[in-house]
């Protein structure tokens, strides 16, 4: 779905130096008045060690991205190399064309003849505190046998597996089975609902179906088996031919067991053979189709092939990351994301990285889990989303200073813009002071980074993703396609293919054409989606997606900087901001509130960050509404879902909610304003 845009939208900026934002010369700009002056440059000592500190890569790469990329292809092992590079037919791109190689060969079997051999690959710590260390050669070996055991169930090279299970180890040896056999593997939250797995088993086709009998999540269990066998009753999944079931939550005697159909996962194991060679693929071969979370409309199967995404995974992990053999690298995201595919699983494995895996919540049993996993294996590199770092900031930081977090070195963020006394927060408390923080923009589409800071390199700013990754062409332009000159506002684009863009949506291109590649005609620009301001410096400032500016009074503003602005204040620790419908302003300003724990919720507070926020911003962008709420509605991937608060604020019935983690939090809000409005 194309986003729809507001009337006279056109992103021109107005810069402000007074308070009160510039009015628009001809057509109504985005009012941008965040002015962010901290830099903060990374020490001597980490741009020293740095795997990247040359700043000359930039314009290499920029000259030349074809051989930018093809020089990161040749880190791989490759079955028989590529004849081109890049064949680009708008809007279809090809990488790496007529190379072969295996992923998880590159994943794997590379590391085990090394000294890597006898690393860990995987760190697991389950929610129950439990824990298990897969060495690269237990990995490699499980892999194999798993692979055997796909191909005994009679999966080939094509077909496609839904694999729905919890943060454990068994996820990332499905992906990389997979991967092995050339099955396309197509991941399901573990979070998502019997319908929703349904709707991607069928969008997908899966012959077969990858589960648990549950996962560890708050000291319950979440029933996996019995959300897949809602899924699968009265035949309504024709498509799978058999269900994997791995014993993970509790005793296998008392898991329904349907004949013929489902198969414990331990027990394939033991009859399956011990080495599954490695399929030969194609560069182009698909490797995995991943659902988007939704926050816009239904489902899109996002595809990704071999080559060109493991080149820019390893490339983005080893020099956005840093990572070096000796780290502990933790990224909290789940394997349901594209985050856990590209930065748990594919990334780091391919540069024969320790990874770190968590099963539960970040309060379980105690708000301080997440240090103390730090603490406990000395993690050094810790990746997370805004979305937890504005939950540990409402908690408190007592629960930080209880461990020793001096393993820390590297930081960093994706999933939604910072605000930036969240990047703030995370800077000084988590990271001491001491750690380059890495803001990430990219997507499911993108396959990997592609904005971000080098560590080593780039002073960052808080709030900014800064810089695009060498070889990556990212630009803001205007309605018509054109750039827009430094310190102004726009829609944000991709101008060249790169190696991990999506090649389609499965079965679906001409949505693929329409979604990405339509809105500046036969200009070939890849859109986003995003809006994004650039400063001076040419630093990216992601102002959030364009389906949620604001057009209050003929501005159009970004929900983003007043959500900043609110978090600036001292006794928010989240907010979200829609535009309301106003007869005179055209949108009026309405904000939700989170507060820390402590603060009390009174109607003087409320005036006061109105009155912060007119200080901040500007006088138009004042809040006319603000609601305080204990939670705000968010995805299951944990981003804010303001379409349903503009649905509240309007008085209008709920759209679509299947997406969102906890449907009560809406449904709580909705009364809330109902009666705060009366
Ligand atoms: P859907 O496309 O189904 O609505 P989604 O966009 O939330 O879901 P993802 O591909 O996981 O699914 O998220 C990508 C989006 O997340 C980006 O387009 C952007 O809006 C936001 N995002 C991710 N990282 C950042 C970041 N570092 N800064 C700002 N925004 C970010
Ligand atoms: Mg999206």
């Amino acid at each position: 779905m194309t986003p729809r845009l507001r009337p006279g939208y056109t992103f021109r900026m107005t810069t402000t130096t007074s308070g009160t934002p510039t009015p628009p010369a001809e057509s109504p700009g985005i009012v941008s008045s965040l002015n962010e002056t901290r830099l903060f440059p990374p020490s001597a000592a980490f741009t020293t060690a740095a795997n990247v500190s040359d700043p000359g890569v930039y314009e290499r790469a920029a000259a030349d991205p074809q051989a930018f990329w093809a020089e990161w292809a040749g880190k791989l092992d490759w079955i028989s190399p590529w004849r081109t590079v890049c064949e680009w037919t708008p809007p279809h791109a090809k990488w790496f064309v007529g190379g072969k190689l295996n992923i998880s060969a590159n994943c794997l079997d590379r590391h085990i003849t090394s000294a890597r051999r006898n690393k860990a690959a995987i760190i697991f710590e389950g929610e129950p505190g439990d824990s298990r260390v897969l060495t690269y050669q237990d990995l490699w070996r499980e892999v194999n046998q798993f692979a055997g055991a796909l191909k005994g169930l009679g999966i080939r090279k094509g077909d496609r597996v839904t694999i729905y299970l919890p943060m454990i180890p068994e996820a990332a040896i499905a992906m990389l089975a997979c991967a092995r056999i050339g099955a396309i593997h197509t991941v399901v939250f573990g979070g998502f609902s019997g319908d929703s797995l349904r709707e991607r088993i069928n969008d997908s086709g899966s012959r077969l179906l990858i589960t648990a009998d549950g996962g560890w999540r708050r000291g319950n269990v979440v029933p996996l088996k019995q959300a897949a066998d809602e899924a699968l009753a009265n035949n309504s999944c024709p498509t799978i031919e058999n269900v994997v079931v791995v014993n993970r939550a509790g005793d296998p005697r008392h898991v329904p067991m349907t004949e013929d159909r489902d198969h414990w996962w331990h027990r394939l194991l033991e009859h399956a053979p011990r080495l599954t060679a490695p399929e030969v693929m194609d560069a182009e071969d698909p490797l995995y189709i991943l659902y988007t979370s939704g926050s816009t409309g239904k489902p899109k199967g996002i595809l990704h092939t071999s080559g060109g995404y493991l080149t820019q995974a390893l490339a983005t992990t080893q020099w956005t990351f840093d990572l070096k053999d000796e780290d502990v690298y933790w990224c909290t995201a789940d394997v349901g994301w594209v985050t856990g595919h590209s930065y748990v699983v594919y990334g780091p494995l391919a540069a024969g990285a320790t990874v770190l895996m968590y099963e539960g919540a970040p309060d379980w049993p105690q708000r301080d889990r997440f240090w103390q996993i730090i603490e406990k294996y000395g993690v050094s590199v810790f990746y997370t989303a805004p979305t937890a770092i504005r939950a540990f900031m409402k908690w408190g930081t007592e629960h930080l200073e209880k461990h020793d977090l001096s393993s820390l070195r590297l930081l960093g963020s994706v999933g939604e813009p910072i605000n930036p006394e969240a990047w703030m927060w995370y800077h000084r408390h988590v990271g001491g002071e001491n750690c380059p923080i890495v803001d990430t923009w990219w997507q499911t589409e993108t396959g990997s980074h592609m904005i971000t800071p080098l560590p080593g390199i780039v002073a960052t700013k808080p709030g900014s993703a800064t810089r695009p990754f060498p070889g990556i062409a990212a630009d803001v332009v205007d309605e018509a396609g054109e750039s827009v000159p430094p310190g102004g506002g726009g829609f944000l684009v991709l101008r060249k293919p790169w190696p991990g863009m999506l090649r389609t949506i499965w079965q679906d291109d001409d949505r693929y054409q329409k979604t990405y590649w339509s809105k500046f005609g036969d200009k070939n620009l890849y859109f986003a989606g995003d809006g994004a301001r650039r400063d001076e410096n040419g630093y990216f400032w992601l102002l959030g997606r364009v389906d949620d500016v604001m057009l209050v009074a003929g501005h159009n503003i970004s929900t983003m900087e007043v959500e900043s602005a609110l978090v600036d204040h001292p006794s928010v620790a989240e907010a979200a901001v829609i535009g309301r419908t106003h007869e005179i302003k055209g949108q009026a300003v309405a904000a939700f509130v989170t507060v820390k724990e402590g603060i009390r919720q009174t109607s003087e507070l409320a005036g006061e960050l109105k009155d912060h926020v007119a200080k901040k911003l500007g006088v138009i962008c004042r809040p006319d509404d603000i609601l305080f709420s204990a939670e705000l509605p968010k995805t299951r991937s944990g981003k804010i879902m303001r379409r349903l608060l503009r649905d509240i604020a309007e008085g209008r019935a709920l759209g679509d909610t299947t997406t969102l983690a906890d449907p009560s939090v809406v449904a709580g809000l909705k009364e809330k304003y109902e009666s705060s409005e009366g």
